[in-house]
């Protein structure tokens, strides 16, 4: 970013300085042509500080950009160059499709010869000639320019220097032509050689320094990236390597360095490097702010430069001039919404904009420096010209810790949020477990209901027939055990069909209730047990119960019954009476449970044939 906003600002600066001096040149007119010698420059006599040509030079421009040097010298022409066109460090032309003609009057007042390191220290310029007087043989021309391969340079430099020989109590006019498609600024200082030397030494050491700097913290986002796979470092990468490379483009090192053989490169650097650093720099700005969902009105915008920066890296194909104008005013522009997000996002409180905020910081410090320089109030030495590579490389510090915060920032969100979910995770086990208790508690409730349900008969409430079996195979087993007599009796109540025909189906039921609860009631014994064994007939068996005790339980039955006198139209005894077969036996292992009840049954049958309501003992057969 620092780079982008220096370069816009250099671009902004020339324009308006010329128009500035255009329109002071317009009004001093008259002065001028009165006063038309070239202002003389002493150049014998120098010492380790460079001097700034920019007064010194007399400006002829050439729309046609056809004139040679022998068009310029002619006397019409010569008296159209205007003296002291600018002060301050650079000629400044913006862009323009003319040529420039400088004129520099020289002189060596001292007694030796001299030679002078005369530097533009912009390496966008794509034609430059520098005309020299050899020894009364007319001008010597000497070729240099981005548009010619590196190697062709008089002087190896990044900057186009130009070695000036001036014989003892020499006196020159030199000319030099510049035209470039790119903005033509002209930076022009005149160095004591091993001044120069001191000077250039110590320039390159400052270079690869920034631009050693700016590889290590780009191959090491490159790492991080690889490693992390966060799209922000890629991004981040992306638009700074591309900042190097305008950077570069800029100060003159890609041409020195990188593809000096190709001056497109040159040509289109400044512009098409930044906007590809611009648009993955909007990107990246979006990404790390949060701005979809945290700044949405901004985000728009922020989308749409990103739009607007890849249009314009095609756009410099076509137009090149007319585009990088438009560039300049897109640029600011950039760089205001930027600005803009940065400070919303701080005020949001948004960490990641107090480094972003940070780093804009350096850029508006390094921009004012190179501001406060242009004006006078700083002097010019390595650290206020070189304030663009030192904020670029301050602000790419501090994006990429920016960056480094963030992701500690997510890594530490996703631990509280872990942290939270196995949390919940153990409270909803937790809840789990009193639910399983709960429920389990609640199915053996059910299962023990079940269970006594299934043994007992739905409509009476006394043991089914399936209980009795149960209890029955248990009980003869116990007896036989402890040897002891099991009485058993089988009852069935009388008529009971047409007790059903007299009153109903339900009477019928109603009638099956009240006679179990008589059978209960009767054979009470806790060792006794009571059973519907199907349809009218019930059944109950006496342990410990010989065959005299088993005949009075059958006998009272039947008394019981005739006592609660339930009536019945259809018996010969008028109310419900019932028939039992008694048989008692010391259950062995000779015998099988199914004697004693057939024996039951036996009798049963007697005692029906015998005229009912009556209990009958039987025997029973081995
Ligand atoms: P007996 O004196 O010879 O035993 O004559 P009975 O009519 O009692 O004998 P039978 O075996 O011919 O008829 C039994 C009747 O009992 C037939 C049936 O309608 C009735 N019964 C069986 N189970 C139920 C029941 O659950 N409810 C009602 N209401 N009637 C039943
Ligand atoms: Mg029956
Ligand atoms: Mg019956």
């Amino acid at each position: 970013m620092t780079s982008h906003l220096l370069v816009s600002l250099l671009h902004f600066s020339g324009r308006s300085q010329y128009r500035f001096w255009m329109l002071l040149c317009g009004l001093c007119l008259v002065a001028t042509q009165a006063t038309a010698g070239d202002p003389v420059l002493d150049i014998g006599h120098m010492d380790a500080n460079p001097i700034s040509l920019t007064s010194h030079f007399s400006v002829f421009e050439d729309s046609s950009q056809r004139l040679q040097l022998e068009d310029v010298q002619k006397p019409d022409m010569a008296a159209q160059f205007k003296a002291g066109t600018a002060s301050g460090e650079s000629l400044s032309f913006s862009y323009t499709a003319s040529a420039m003609w400088l004129r520099l009057h020289v002189q060596n007042t001292s007694n030796a010869p001299v030679v002078r390191m005369l530097e533009i220290s912009n390496p966008l310029l794509a034609h430059l000639t520098f005309y020299q007087p050899v020894d009364d043989q007319g001008y010597q021309a000497t070729q240099t320019g981005y548009a010619l391969p590196f190697a062709t340079r008089p002087h190896a430099s990044r900057f186009f220097v130009l070695p000036i020989r001036l014989p003892a109590h020499a006196d020159q006019m030199l000319f030099f032509r510049v035209a470039t498609p790119n903005s033509m600024i002209l930076p022009v200082k005149l160095w004591e050689l091993q001044a120069f030397h001191a000077h250039e030494r110590a320039d390159y050491v400052f270079q690869a320094l920034y631009f050693g700097s700016a590889l290590a913290i780009i191959l090491y986002n490159l790492m991080l990236f690889v490693a992390l796979r966060d799209m922000g470092y890629l991004l981040y990468l992306v638009s700074a390597a591309f900042s190097v490379l305008t950077l570069a483009t800029f100060v003159g090192v890609g041409a020195e360095y990188i593809w000096g053989g190709v001056p497109f490169f040159t040509k289109m650097g400044t512009n098409v490097f930044l906007a590809i650093a611009l648009t993955a720099f909007l990107l990246f700005t979006r990404r790390m702010l949060f701005t979809a969902e945290r700044l949405p009105v901004l985000d728009r915008l922020l989308k749409l430069f990103v739009w607007i920066n890849v249009a314009f890296c095609g756009l410099f194909f076509l137009s090149f001039e007319h585009v990088a104008r438009l560039f300049v005013i897109s640029y600011a522009i950039t760089a205001l919404l930027l600005l803009v997000t940065g400070t919303f996002s701080a005020y949001k409180r948004e960490r990641s904009a107090y480094f972003f905020m940070a780093a804009f910081a350096v850029v508006l410090l390094a921009l004012g420096m190179l501001a406060m320089r242009q004006l006078g109030v700083l002097p010019t030495n390595a650290w206020t010209t070189s304030g663009a590579q030192i904020g670029s490389a301050l602000e790419m510090l501090l994006l990429s810790f920016a960056l480094a915060d963030r992701y500690n920032v997510m890594r530490r969100d996703k631990d509280s949020a872990q942290q939270r979910l196995v949390e919940n995770l153990r409270t909803s086990e937790a809840i789990l477990e009193d639910r399983v208790v709960q429920r389990t508690t609640e199915l053996e409730v059910l299962n023990q209901r079940l269970e006594a349900l299934s043994t007992i008969d739905g409509l009476t409430g006394i043991a089914n027939r399936r209980h009795f079996d149960k209890l029955f195979a248990a009980e003869w087993l116990r007896c036989m055990r402890l040897g002891q007599p099991l009485a058993l009796a089988m009852v069935d109540i009388d008529w009971f069909k047409k007790y059903n025909d007299c009153y109903g189906h339900q009477a019928g039921d109603e009638c099956l209730r009240k006679f179990a609860r008589i059978l209960s009631a009767t054979v009470s014994r806790s060792s006794d047990i009571v059973a519907r064994y199907g349809g009218e007939e019930f059944v109950f068996f006496a342990p410990a119960t010989d065959a005299e005790g088993a005949l009075n339980m059958a006998e009272q039955l039947c008394a019981e019954l005739e006592a609660a006198a339930l009536p019945h139209a259809f018996s010969t005894y008028m109310c419900v009476t019932a028939s039992i077969g008694v048989a008692v036996v010391v259950p062995s292992e000779v015998q099988a449970p199914a004697a004693l009840i057939q024996a039951a049954d036996a009798a049963l049958y007697l005692a029906k044939k015998q005229g009912r309501n009556r209990a009958v003992l039987g025997t029973v057969t081995v």
